[in-house]
């Protein structure tokens, strides 16, 4: 297939991008390098630089290739800068997939796949949160997801667009061939900045808060590797070229694993102290997110690969070690 992916140089992105090409896919990355990284596109890709706010480029992308399907990754993701600056966010990501679905319905794209996020999930009743949680989505970047839902359900009443949600839980890790892994800046991921200390590049881990109600006091998450959501997109795009119809799906490894625990794994990973206290809670944290994957994996056969936090780590800090300044080392 000849596949568009937005945000293709972004972290999630060029992971994507990277398993699609091993796989014989055509590629087209579009992305305006606000937050991706040119070095993290895999040579193979064709690589437009562009903004999905510039409806001309947009249009001009459009009359260049022919999709079989969409894969949209760009925007911003950061939940704490969204609720400080709500506007940046309801404006560029809501336009950003308004612009890219007016193209795609009119040169009658058939298959989108969205990145979505667990952060719909603010008040789950049940854990592991299943797909029937309500939606209430955390923050203003986890409601722009939700708009991009809600629009793509539209997409196919009017246009028989198909296309797949995966709500992802926390993606860490980096491809096992240590040329891509994750590079954001500013940094506000556990792992990333639990690697950082053991690099030097910060002084000491600060746990927000260790009064939750989990057995050691600190929020269990449930890590997903990089290369498992990416294997996700696939089988989810593959599904629709064979005819499947939309779905939304959560997608995690099952598992949780409390800040303490992914603090304990990476010291042995490293072999590195890692200095932590313990600090104020993070406004809007929950205690406990997990989720159950059931769905994707009896509809798309889908199964993590790379299932415990070890192995995550180990892959996350080959690319740490070997890139302590990022794709700045490329
Ligand atoms: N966390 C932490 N210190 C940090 C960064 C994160 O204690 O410097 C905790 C955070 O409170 C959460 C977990 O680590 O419980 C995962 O946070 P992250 O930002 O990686 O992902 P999120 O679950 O917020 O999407």
């Amino acid at each position: 297939m000849k596949l568009l992916v937005t945000g293709g140089a972004g972290y999630i992105g060029s992971h994507v991008v990277e398993l699609l090409i091993e796989r014989g896919h055509e590629v087209v990355v579009f992305d305006n390098l606000c937050a991706g990284h040119r070095a993290a596109v895999h040579p193979k890709a064709t690589f437009v630089l562009g903004d999905l706010l510039n409806c001309p480029a947009l249009a001009a992308l459009f009359a260049e290739h022919t999709f079989d399907g969409i894969m949209h990754f760009a925007s911003h993701i950061l939940v704490g800068e969204s609720m400080q600056t709500p506007f940046k966010y309801l404006r560029d990501n809501i336009d950003a997939v308004t612009n890219l679905l007016e193209q795609a319905t009119q040169h009658e794209v058939k298959r989108f796949i969205l990145s979505s996020t667990a952060n719909l999930y603010d008040n789950p009743q049940h854990v592991p949160i299943t797909e029937d949680e309500a939606v209430i989505p955390g923050s203003v970047y986890g409601e722009t997801k939700h708009v991009a839902e809600r629009m793509l359900y539209w997409m196919d009443r009017i246009y028989g667009l198909k296309y797949v949600c995966l709500r992802y839980f926390n993606a860490c890790g980096a491809h096992p061939n240590g040329h891509i892994g994750e590079d954001h800046h500013p940094e506000s991921h556990l792992i990333p900045i639990t690697l950082q200390v053991a690099l030097g590049k910060r002084e000491k881990l600060v746990i927000y808060g260790d009064d939750y109600d989990t057995p050691d006091g600190t929020c269990i998450r449930d890590y997903i590797h990089v290369l498992d959501l990416a294997d996700a997109h696939i089988r989810a795009m593959e599904a629709l070229a064979n005819g499947a119809g939309s779905r939304v799906y959560n997608l995690g490894s099952g598992t949780g694993y409390s800040v303490l625990e992914v603090l304990e794994t990476a010291r042995e990973v490293t072999g590195h102290p890692i200095p932590a206290e313990v600090g104020a809670r993070r406004p809007g944290d929950l205690p406990k997110l997990i989720a159950d994957s059931t769905r994707i994996k009896s509809e798309l056969g889908w199964q993590p690969k790379f299932d415990n936090i070890r192995v995550m780590i180990e892959t996350a800090w080959n690319w740490h070690r070997n890139h302590p300044n990022g794709f700045n080392d490329r």
